[in-house]
């Protein structure tokens, strides 16, 4: 909410606002994660042969100690979190980083004045982006330079894995290195002072399991250690020295929440039908191949959205057709013979890639990105495809256009995808015959346009993340017009169901991919429009999967004419919530 004061005092108890990054209610004592000063006064060195032998000890003995961290993470949370660590070792590692700092040392600067000139250099020019994603990255260098530092200058690590049962981590950041230490039964809040929903901090505290309240601004300053708080990671609140009746009220709260979490393993292993007995498909979105263990762990029925631009990122090329057939054939192995729904390369806008040269845009949201980009880079393109139509002999792989805004785009997609099939079935490779190729609707244009794109698409998906922002003609990411930035305004709510009626006439399938899919409030209309698949994050499954179960056709029909008969985005929303 646009202005939301940061603290503020609710009948004399002090409120603290963030962002909820990790569901569920912890009750327990501060612990103040303070960084230990990594302060030194750079020296002008002369035997530069014994500093850059002494930057490698240090180097060595960082990658060694997060090795084994990774191997805590592993055992503790999963691969993907391991990873995160792991690619602390592959970027300090990285032969142009490391060549750069050993260059300064040659001439002459201290290791660790080298150390922090290419890091500092590298934070800089990861946070003045505005892709979430290579924000992150600024956070991971923060983390390796500390890292090195820390050896360099011999100072002690802090430990994590000795906080006492009960405790609430408070820290500027929680860097991944931090939390390969965490131990689950006695962490039970995190509030950091930076970081939103999709940080390593968040990705951390979700995949723990323990509620967790990001960007709380000066949350260091404002809790002292020992100090009683309550952790509200499902609404980013977090109460200090709470009274005795607030007490009362976040334990009964938590107990509901982990009861929910009890009741949905009722949910799983079950086909998703509504009370009325219409079955449904619940897919699940992922952006590596090994998402897809998570996508099965969690229930889901298969990959509704692979978001393969994840494989593009944070590299200095493009990934070649083998590196990318084997990821795709991975994930399809995984899933066995679930659908596996890949979306083609969806870069440009807020997903920047520096080595494919796409220059600065004044606009690039209404600019060159992800279909218009690949099908002037055919090449890159043709890669893909190919890839992906190698990979389809191992699983029931569907191919997914991003961004669509015309008919020629879909048209032109189809074509070089039974064109490129023709030429790997001449070389002899086996391909999935007439693989099924469907358009993201994530634009007006191709909302308004359903009707004739699904007479040549084979499925849609509905990119609610993307369609609010272009219908309402606003960036979700700025705070004065994100208001207006809700798939439950009546306008985004008229390009859904005629999107969804348009496939429904036309016998296709129609999913929805984008944020709202999972929305308790959004699932009764999209049951009444004849949505035929949901697809939503792994964590969510279960809870959708029970939503729809309580709806039946009849009472969702009733809902979505009253919802479509209003006019205001405040209306609706105030009606469906009583209505859930
Ligand atoms: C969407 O726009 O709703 C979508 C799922 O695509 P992305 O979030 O990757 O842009
Ligand atoms: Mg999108």
């Amino acid at each position: 909410m646009p202005g939301f004061p940061s603290a503020r005092l609710v009948r004399g108890i002090i409120m603290l606002k963030g962002t909820p990054a990790s569901d569920g209610i912890g009750i327990g004592r501060v612990m103040i994660i303070e960084e230990h000063s990594l302060e030194y006064t750079p020296k002008t060195v002369t035997d530069t042969d014994s500093e850059l032998e002494r930057f490698r000890a240090a180097v060595k003995e960082f990658c060694e100690n997060t090795g084994a961290q990774v191997e805590a993470l592993r055992q503790s949370t999963g691969d993907k979190e391991a990873e995160i660590l792991q690619g602390h070792i592959q970027m300090i590692s990285d032969p142009y980083l490391c060549g750069e700092i050993e260059k300064l040392i040659s001439d002459g600067r201290c290791a660790e004045s080298a150390l922090e000139h290419m890091c500092d250099m590298f934070i800089a020019m990861f946070s003045a982006t505005d892709d979430e994603l290579t924000k992150q990255r600024a956070a991971d260098v923060r983390d390796i330079k500390s890292g090195v530092l820390r050896i360099l200058l011999g100072v002690k690590e802090i430990k994590i894995s000795d906080a006492p049962k009960g405790t609430v981590l408070v820290a500027k950041e929680l860097t991944p290195s931090m939390t390969a230490g965490i131990n689950k039964d006695n962490i039970v809040g995190i509030v950091t002072e930076t970081g939103g929903r999709t940080s390593h901090s968040a990705i951390l505290a979700r995949a723990l399991e323990i509620p967790a309240v990001l960007s709380v601004d000066g949350a260091a300053a404002k809790l002292s250690s020992g100090e009683q708080v309550i952790v509200d990671g499902n609404e980013g609140e977090v109460i200090v020295s709470p009274e005795e009746a607030q007490l009362a009220h976040y334990n009964e709260k938590r107990s509901e929440f982990l009861q929910e979490r009890r009741e949905l393993e009722n949910y799983r292993g079950k086909k998703t039908a509504s009370a009325s007995g219409e079955v449904y498909e619940l897919f699940c979105n992922i952006g590596k191949p090994d998402d897809a263990v998570k996508a099965i762990e969690f229930d889901g029925e298969g990959v509704g959205l692979y978001r393969t631009e994840f494989l593009f990122m944070d590299r200095t090329s493009a990934p070649d057709e083998n590196e990318q057939f084997e990821a795709y054939k991975k994930a399809a192995l995984i899933l066995k013979d679930r659908p596996l729904i890949i979306r083609t390369l969806d870069i440009g806008g807020d997903k920047a890639i520096e080595y494919l040269g796409l220059e600065k845009e004044e606009n690039p949201f209404m600019g060159f990105r992800a279909i218009r980009f690949c099908l002037k880079n055919r090449e890159l393109f043709k890669t893909q495809i190919r890839a992906i139509l190698r990979a389809s002999a191992f699983g029931d792989i569907r191919i997914m256009l991003p961004l669509v805004t015309t008919v020629d785009e879909l048209r032109e997609g189809k074509r070089l995808i039974s064109q490129t099939a023709e030429e790997l079935k001449s070389e002899g490779v086996a391909v999935k015959e007439n693989i099924k190729v469907g358009v993201m609707i994530e634009t007006a244009s191709a909302a308004v346009m359903a009707d004739v794109l699904a007479k040549e698409a084979d499925f849609f998906s509905i990119g609610t993340n993307d369609l609010t922002g272009y219908t309402m003609a606003c960036d979700r990411g700025n705070s004065d017009v994100s208001y207006l930035y809700s798939a439950l305004q009546p306008s985004v709510l008229r390009l859904i169901k005629y999107t969804v009626e348009c496939a429904v006439r036309n016998g296709i399938d129609v999913g929805m991919c984008g944020e709202a899919a999972a929305d308790s409030r959004m699932i009764p209309l999209l049951i009444s429009f004849g949505l035929t698949e949901f697809s939503v994050s792994a964590p969510s499954v279960l809870k959708v999967r029970k939503t729809i179960s309580k709806w039946t056709k009849e009472k969702a029909d009733e809902v979505a004419e009253k919802v479509m008969s209003m006019a205001t985005e405040k209306e609706i929303d105030e009606y469906l919530k009583t209505v859930i």
